[in-house]
């Protein structure tokens, strides 16, 4: 054997074996599993020997929704989180600064800024922006993605003016005086977007392959070994083939392809115009990506109507005509198509559009996923079960936006739930984790923690706790359902004979310790096709 791992707890997400004390892997795949006395007798001459020394060995996390196409550029973008900036004062100094040390003219952009959390609870306005970077184009991402706010360098190099009409699905914030406050929501932000990351490209060259290696091992860091970018443009395709090529991919990145920008539709995909299929082993893809409600100015919502019937409210991305049109192409194409819904309206078109596709193109398991589905109905659930969905969700929104979604869903009524994850695995749903980072903390244990205990960051009272879900079956969100997700359960996602050796050595066993404790777990050790790639 190349490689024992012995002397600690095995959780392997294995139904008909869940526990068991040693693993054994050669030529980078799991050879055996059992206990330490059977595997001890496979011990050889060459075998490293690793003791777990009572920590637990488990599959490696996987994120099957991650932007990792943005986080990646976080070192050289600028953070604009809260904390550490509690005040718009502190974030425009952050860009003054960036300013100072970047050649004139060069792209500024920043991430995960978030108004609410602002003291002044708002966003910067181009002209605040303009005051600290006159000589730079500035792009800072909202932290839900769904918006941006720019100054007027920026605007003027994506052709906006305050005489452009608004694009379809998207909005340029003006002022009474009709002119643009800067502020992009939604298909707005697709000029500046592409503009800007096209910049960043252009400024890093080959460079760019070391910064998404750099990323990657972020992510190693935090046990996870495989990741979705949920949204990959041409230019976030053109980066990814760049580090594949320079053999720069340390862990197996899926791309979701979406359309020429980051809100527009991905009709190109569906019509087969652009190349998705996997281009190596750690390059995959087949899977297209689409948005069906924006997060501004609302979700695509319903609600029971007081004179009977139905109210559809909020935006829609689509007519269900489009959906349908849309959903069929890339499905019948033998794609997977995963779909983007917050709204409760969403998930009704999403599931309506899978059932058609399925009607004109039966396939066994289909692997439709819908992305979020933050506000749905245990009928909708059981729906999406019977169609074969799989929700792809992000239990560290509980943490970090639990309370709005728990007001929305009272807003609309009815049977609706917030971040229903438990109600989902009661209705016999397949449920994969993610993070959609940068939208929420990347850290899969951060994520199990509210997963188990349904913690806010900010309130005392657990958001939804009737949702909660054990730890158990909260790794195994992380490890084989977003294997399954990521049409990667027969080669990872547990550790079974066969399987590659992605693993990760957890300081404690999370199945054994108080929930609190759970985000407090450490990733010792990460392991891709049995060698150690990341050690703490
Ligand atoms: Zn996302």
């Amino acid at each position: 054997m190349d490689l024992v791992l012995t002397g600690g707890t095995v959780l392997t997400m294995d139904r008909h074996h869940p526990r068991a004390e040693a693993v054994a892997v050669q030529g980078g795949r799991i050879a055996a599993v059992g206990l330490a006395a059977e595997i001890a007798n496979l011990i050889g001459p060459t075998t490293t020997v690793v003791d777990l020394a009572g920590r637990a060995l488990l599959p490696g996390f996987l994120d099957p929704h991650h932007h990792f196409s943005i986080t990646a550029f976080e070192p050289v973008a600028v953070d604009c989180r809260t904390p550490p900036h509690e005040r718009l004062s502190s974030i425009l100094a952050a860009i003054a600064a960036a300013a100072r040390s970047a050649p004139r003219g060069q792209w500024i952009r920043g991430w995960g800024l978030r108004t609410f959390l602002l003291r002044e609870k708002r966003a910067p306005t181009r002209w605040e922006l303009d005051e600290v970077a006159p000589h730079h184009p500035v792009c800072l991402l909202d932290g839900s993605v769904h918006a941006c706010y720019v100054n007027s360098a920026a605007l003027a190099l994506a052709g906006i003016d305050r005489y452009t009409p608004d694009p379809p699905h998207g909005q340029y914030l003006r002022d009474t005086r009709g002119e643009l406050t800067g502020t992009l929501w939604e298909s707005a932000m697709n000029a500046v977007y592409t503009l800007s990351l096209q910049a960043y490209l252009d400024r890093f060259g080959d460079g760019v392959a070391d910064l998404l290696a750099a990323a990657c091992r972020r992510l190693l860091a935090c046990g996870i070994t495989g990741v979705g970018d949920a949204l990959v443009t041409p230019e976030a395709a053109r980066l990814y083939r760049l580090a594949e090529a320079q053999h720069k991919l340390p862990l197996v990145v899926h791309q979701l392809f979406g359309g020429r920008h980051f809100f527009a539709p991905p009709q190109e995909v569906a019509r087969g115009d652009v190349d998705t299929s996997d281009v190596s082993d750690r390059l995959r893809g087949n899977t297209m990506k689409l948005f069906l409600d924006p997060a501004f100015p609302t979700y695509a919502l319903m609600r029971p109507h007081p004179c009977g019937g139905v109210e559809h409210y909020g935006e829609r991305y689509y007519t269900q005509d489009e959906l349908d049109a849309l959903v069929l192409a890339a499905h019948r194409r033998g794609l997977q198509v995963a779909l983007h819904c917050l709204g409760n309206g969403a998930v009704e078109m999403a599931l309506n559009a899978c059932e058609r596709a399925l009607r004109e193109h039966p396939r066994a398991e289909p692997r439709f996923r819908i992305e979020h589905f933050t506000l749905a109905t245990p009928a909708q659930m059981r729906r999406a079960r019977d169609l074969g969905v799989i929700a792809v969700v992000q239990p560290p929104f509980v943490y970090t936006r639990g309370e709005a979604y728990r007001r929305t869903a009272q807003e609309v009524g009815g049977e609706v739930r917030p971040l229903a994850f438990g109600s989902m695995l009661a209705a016999g749903l397949t449920v994969a984790a993610s993070s959609d980072s940068p939208c929420a903390p990347v850290e899969p244990l951060l994520g199990l923690y509210a997963l188990v205990t349904r913690r806010h960051r900010d309130e005392a009272a657990p958001i939804a706790p009737e949702e909660a879900v054990g730890p158990l079956e909260g790794l195994r969100l992380y490890t084989l359902n977003a294997a399954y997700a990521l049409r990667r359960d027969h080669e990872v996602g547990s550790l079974e004979v066969g399987k590659r050796a992605d693993m990760v050595v957890l300081s404690h066993d999370p199945t054994a310790v108080d929930p609190e404790f759970l985000r407090d777990i450490t990733v010792e050790q990460t392991y891709v096709d049995g060698v150690r790639v990341y050690q703490r």
